[in-house]
C-alpha cells in the first residue's frame, strides 16, 4: 500500500457526500422525500442516500429554470462577464481537483489517477474553452442586396434539459451544461443514478465561481422517473441526452409527443478497428488497441472492441497483446498506479458475464481474461478478456458490452475488413492502420462514422466534434458545432430607405 493510497482513503473516510438535489441555488430534498443509496463499486462502501427526484422535482427545477431564462439573469449579462465567470467556474473545478477526482472514484470505480488526469481536467477545460468562445463567435449579415438588412443571429433556446450517463460523469455533464451556458440557456441536468455526486458538486461551484441561482439545476433520480420526466416536460426547450441507445429511442419519442423540443442523442458504440498488415509500428498498434478497449474498464462509448486484424499479423499482434496483460490486472482504484478499475455495479458486471458467456458459448476462443476478480474487496471487478476467432454475427462482436472485453476478427481482404466494420447498427468512431496514405484515405473515407482514428486512436480535443452516424446518436458534442444545438437561429430584416 502506497503512501499516497493512504492519504486517498484518509481523505475518502473524511468527505461528506450532500445528495439532495441542487434547484434554484438550494440543497432541497426530493419533493416526494424519498431517496436512495449511493454505494461505492470499488469496496461497497456507503457513500450518501440521494434525492429520489422525480416528475414533481423536475417541474420545480424547469420552473425556476424558466424563471431565470425570463428575466435574463444569466443571458442579459455582458457576454464578457459571463466569460469571466465560466472561467472562474473552471478554476474552482481546478481548484478542488483532488475532492472531484475522488468522489468520481468512490462514486463509480475509475482509477484514480483517470479520474484526476483526465476527468477533472477535461471538465474543467471544456468549461473554460465554452466560456472563452463567449465573446469570439459573431453573428452573420447575409449578402441580401442594398434594400434590407437580414441579420442572422443566435439566440438561446430556452430552458435545456441535460440526461447523462455514469461512465465519464462530470466530463459528460461538462459536454452539454458548458455550450448551452455559455450560449445563455438555463439547464435542468440529470445525471446517472448510478454516479451522481460529482454533478452536484459542480451545481455548488457553479453557483460558487457567479452563476446566478436557477441558471444551472442538478436533480437526481432514475430514468424512469427523473429522466422520463424532463424528456417530457411541455417547458423544456431542448433536450440533450448521452446514454445508450434504446434509451436514446425513447428520448426522442417522448421529445416528439410532447412539445417538439430540440431533441440530441449522443448514444452507444462497437467500433472497429483496422490493422492493417502494413501498419507503421506494430508495437504502438498493439498499444493503442489494447489501452483504448481496456480504459475505463472499457466502459467508453468509443472503445474499439471490434479488432480486425490482417491474418498474416494476427499472431503476432496477440503475442504482443498477451504480454501487456498484466499491466491491465484489476486493481484498488484508490492506488495511485492502478490503470483498470471497477465496474460501475453489480448490474454492469452481471451484463459483462453474461456477454462473456455468450462469447464461449457461440464459439469464440476465450484468450485470457473471462472472470470475475477482487470479489473479496465487495466491488465489481472483471479481468480483461480477449476472444480470438470472433465472427461479426457473434454477440459479443454485434451488442455493445461495455465492459473490458475485446474480440478479435481475422481478415484476408481489406475491402472485406471494411464491410463487416461498416455492419453494426453503431458508427460512432473507427481505426485504421497502414503506412499506405492511399489506403489509410480510401479506408477512412470508406467508414461509416463519426470519428476515423488514422495510425493512433487516442487523440481527442475539445476543438473537434465528437458523435456518431447511425444508431449512435444525431448530434456533435465539443468544438464550436455544438453550440448549435443549443441556438435558435433567427433572421431579422431590417427595410432601408
Ligand atoms: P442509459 O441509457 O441507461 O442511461 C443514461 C441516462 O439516461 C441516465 O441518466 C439514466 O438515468 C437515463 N435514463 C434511463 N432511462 C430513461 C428513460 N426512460 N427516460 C429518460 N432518461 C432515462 O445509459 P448508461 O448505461 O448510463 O450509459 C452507457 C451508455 O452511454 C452506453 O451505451 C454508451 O455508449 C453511451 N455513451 C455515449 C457517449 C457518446 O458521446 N456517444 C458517451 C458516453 C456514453
Amino acid at each position: 500500500m502506497t503512501t499516497q493510497h493512504n492519504s486517498w482513503n484518509e481523505m475518502a473516510g473524511r468527505l461528506q457526500f450532500d445528495g439532495r438535489a441542487v434547484i434554484n441555488g438550494e440543497r432541497v430534498a426530493a419533493v416526494s422525500g424519498q431517496t436512495f443509496d449511493c454505494t461505492s463499486p470499488v469496496d461497497g462502501r456507503f457513500l450518501a442516500a440521494v434525492a429520489r427526484g422525480d416528475a414533481a422535482d423536475i417541474d420545480a427545477a424547469v420552473a425556476v429554470a424558466r424563471a431565470a431564462f425570463e428575466d435574463r439573469r444569466w443571458a442579459g449579462l455582458s457576454p464578457r462577464s459571463r466569460k469571466q465567470i465560466m472561467i472562474r467556474f473552471a478554476d474552482l473545478i481546478l481548484a478542488h481537483k483532488d475532492e472531484l477526482a475522488l468522489t468520481e472514484t468512490l462514486d463509480m470505480g475509475k482509477p484514480i489517477r483517470n479520474a484526476r488526469a483526465t476527468d477533472v481536467n477535461a471538465c474543467a477545460n471544456t468549461i473554460r474553452w465554452y466560456g472563452e468562445a463567449i465573446d469570439k463567435v459573431y453573428d452573420e449579415i447575409a449578402p441580401t442586396g442594398d434594400n434590407a438588412l437580414a441579420l442572422i443571429t443566435r439566440e438561446p433556446v430556452g430552458v435545456v434539459g441535460a440526461i447523462v450517463p455514469w461512465n465519464y460523469p462530470m466530463l459528460m455533464a461538462s459536454w452539454k451544461i458548458a455550450p448551452a451556458l455559455a450560449v445563455g440557456n438555463s439547464v435542468v441536468l440529470k445525471p446517472s443514478e448510478k454516479s451522481p455526486l460529482t454533478a452536484l458538486r459542480l451545481a455548488e461551484l457553479a453557483l460558487e465561481a457567479g452563476i446566478p441561482p436557477g441558471v444551472f439545476n442538478v436533480v437526481p433520480g432514475f430514468g424512469h422517473e427523473a429522466g422520463n420526466a424532463l424528456s417530457l416536460h411541455m417547458d423544456v426547450d431542448c433536450i440533450a441526452f448521452t446514454g445508450s441507445t434504446r434509451v436514446g429511442k425513447l428520448i426522442l419519442v417522448n421529445a416528439g409527443q410532447s412539445n417538439l423540443k430540440r431533441a440530441w442523442a449522443e448514444l452507444g458504440g462497437k467500433s472497429p478497428n483496422i490493422v492493417c498488415a502494413d501498419c507503421p509500428d506494430l508495437d504502438r498498434a498493439v498499444g493503442a488497441a489494447i489501452g483504448s478497449i481496456f480504459y475505463n474498464q472499457g466502459e467508453s462509448c468509443n472503445a474499439p472492441s471490434r479488432l480486425f486484424v490482417e491474418r498474416s499479423i494476427k499472431d503476432a499482434f496477440l503475442e504482443r497483446a498477451l504480454a501487456l496483460m498484466p499491466k491491465y490486472q484489476p486493481a484498488d482504484p484508490l492506488a495511485d498506479d492502478t490503470v483498470m478499475g471497477a465496474l460501475v455495479d453489480k448490474t454492469q458486471l452481471d451484463t459483462v458475464m453474461r456477454y462473456i458467456d455468450s462469447g464461449r458459448k457461440e464459439g469464440a476462443k476465450l484468450l485470457v481474461g473471462g472472470e470475475q476478480a477482487r470479489a473479496e474487496t465487495g466491488g465489481f471487478y472483471v479481468a480483461p478478456t480477449i476472444f480470438d476467432g470472433v465472427k461479426n454475427d457473434m454477440t459479443i462482436a454485434r451488442e455493445e458490452i461495455f465492459g473490458p472485453v475485446l474480440s478479435v476478427l481475422a481478415f484476408d481482404e481489406v475491402d472485406d475488413a471494411i464491410r463487416q466494420a461498416n455492419q453494426t447498427i453503431y458508427g460512432l468512431q473507427a481505426g485504421v492502420w497502414t503506412r499506405d496514405i492511399n489506403k489509410a484515405h480510401r479506408i477512412a473515407r470508406a467508414l461509416r462514422a463519426g470519428t476515423v482514428h488514422v495510425n493512433q486512436y487516442d487523440e481527442d480535443d475539445i476543438t473537434v466534434p465528437f458523435g456518431g452516424y447511425k444508431q449512435s446518436g444525431n448530434g456533435r458534442d465539443k468544438s464550436l458545432h455544438a453550440i448549435d444545438k443549443y441556438t435558435e437561429l433567427k433572421t431579422t430584416w431590417i427595410g432601408l430607405e
